[in-house]
């Protein structure tokens, strides 16, 4: 038998489980511990949760296991979902991540592909369908080619490294998701960190980076914890001037950003002169898994003979390449999808504004209802999901001490019900916990 698990023993191990515990009581004490709430459903804005958390979810809009896929268009089939609890913290920005045909797509997948390619992909692990998907991605930034990667925090642990040598420089916003600067811990290249979106700052130090090779100005095209757009027409200006490239991280934008939802560099009319795109298919291009650099041939063919995390990590599983794949032809077919957001995320910014609260970043998905204290964020998040609304609070270190906030992310396929009985909710354990007046 298997038996339980093992404690290892001795004094190293003993000491090492007590600094842990009392690192973690140290987490617990500054209210900041990350607890994860267990889904029992599909993802969609309507959920289960295990323990009985919230109503049951008819078929399509979260149920549970086999039953049949309604034919109904995108994004209707979610409408006959009996409110439950209502989603409103995933990254599911078009509600592709449980549409039925990008669920068939992996499914059909699955069954021509196999469960996986045990390889990484330059020995046996490349199929035509990563193929038609890197060919389908460039196509659909209008870029060169395309490179996948198991993640996009893989795309961005592999570039910079890749491409920046001790010649080179890189220049990078000071809030630039954790992946960026970690990637950018990779590589030898020489480091300037500019203030959030700051133009001036950036001038400075792309003034000061001149004595270098190149120079690579690195930023999240929109920025995940304050739902604010990076100024890209004014920092290709820049780089235009100073002679360097421009790299963007399109987590939370591509698929929904600009009139066909190719991203912040279509929104801002600057698809031509954004050099580097790095992205996730495991957000708004159908929730699976799986990240990509598009760009320039030469560079995407560089990349594929020296990126660590792509010449060392196992290929991107067939399901998860149907559901990409056909969330991009769903996207490609008609713009309708990438432009079924805007009017909600109008619906509750201006609400929830009208109401008393402070909703950071502007016309994006993402709504950060800002709250300032840890405690507070953590509590009111709490009593949210009481109300059926699942929201998660964020505190340090996941943004700065005293910026705490609840994030409210918008789905296409909420309802303006949906919207309104979020606010509502809001408002009630805004007044209860003093948040509001
Ligand atoms: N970049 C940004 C801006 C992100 O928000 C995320 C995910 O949270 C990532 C990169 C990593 O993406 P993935 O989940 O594909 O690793």
């Amino acid at each position: 038998g298997t038996g339980g698990p093992r404690a290892a023993s001795g004094a190293a191990a003993a000491q090492l489980r007590q600094r842990l515990e009392s690192e973690l009581e140290d987490i617990r004490g500054a209210g900041t511990w990350k607890s994860e709430r267990v889904i029992a459903s599909r993802q969609g804005p309507h959920l289960r949760l295990a323990g009985g958390g919230g109503g049951a979810c008819e078929a399509g809009g979260g149920g549970e296991g086999s039953r049949s896929l309604p034919q109904v268009p995108f994004p209707c089939f979610y409408l006959s979902v009996p409110a439950g609890i209502i989603n409103f913290c995933a990254n599911n920005y078009l509600g592709l991540s449980s549409h039925p045909e990008v669920i068939r797509a992996a499914v059909e997948a699955l069954e021509k592909f196999g469960a996986g390619l045990s390889s990484v992909r330059f020995i046996c692990g490349t199929q035509s369908i990563h193929k038609d998907l890197e060919e389908k991605i460039a196509r659909f930034h209008q870029r060169e080619d395309a490179i996948l990667y198991a993640s996009c925090f893989d795309a961005n642990a592999g570039i910079f490294e890749a491409l920046l040598t001790p010649e080179d420089a890189v220049l990078s916003d000071e809030l630039n998701h954790a992946s960026i600067i970690d990637g950018i811990r990779l590589c030898k290249a020489n480091k300037y960190r500019y203030k959030h979106m700051d133009m001036h700052d950036l001038e400075t130090k792309l003034q000061e980076a001149q004595k270098h090779r190149l120079r690579l100005v690195a930023t999240d095209g929109a920025f995940s914890m304050d739902g604010d757009i990076a100024p890209l027409r004014e920092i290709c200006q820049l780089a235009q001037k100073y002679d360097a490239l421009v790299f963007i991280d399109e987590c939370h934008a591509t698929g929904f950003l600009g009139p066909n939802g190719r991203g912040t560099d279509e929104l801002l009319g600057v698809m031509d002169k954004v050099t580097i795109i790095n992205s996730t298919l495991g957000k708004a291009l159908g929730g699976a898994a799986g990240g990509y650099t598009t760009g320039p041939k030469p560079l995407i063919d560089l990349l594929r003979q020296r990126s660590r995390p792509y010449l060392f990590s196992n290929s991107l599983p067939p399901a998860v390449v149907g559901c990409a794949s056909k969330a991009l032809d769903l996207l490609m077919e008609s713009n309708a999808i990438a432009q079924s957001m805007a009017a909600k995320t109008q619906r509750f910014r201006s609400k929830m504004t009208a109401a008393g609260f402070t909703i950071s970043g502007k016309d994006h998905p993402i709504c950060p209802v800002m709250l300032g204290d840890a405690r507070l964020a953590s509590v009111m998040a709490e009593d949210m999901l009481k109300r059926g609304i699942y929201v998660i609070g964020f505190s340090y270190p996941v943004v700065p001490k005293g910026k705490a906030r609840i994030r409210v992310q918008i789905s296409a396929v909420h309802s303006d019900e949906d919207i309104d009985r979020c606010v509502e909710a809001f408002t009630e354990v805004g007044r209860k916990h003093g948040a509001l007046p």
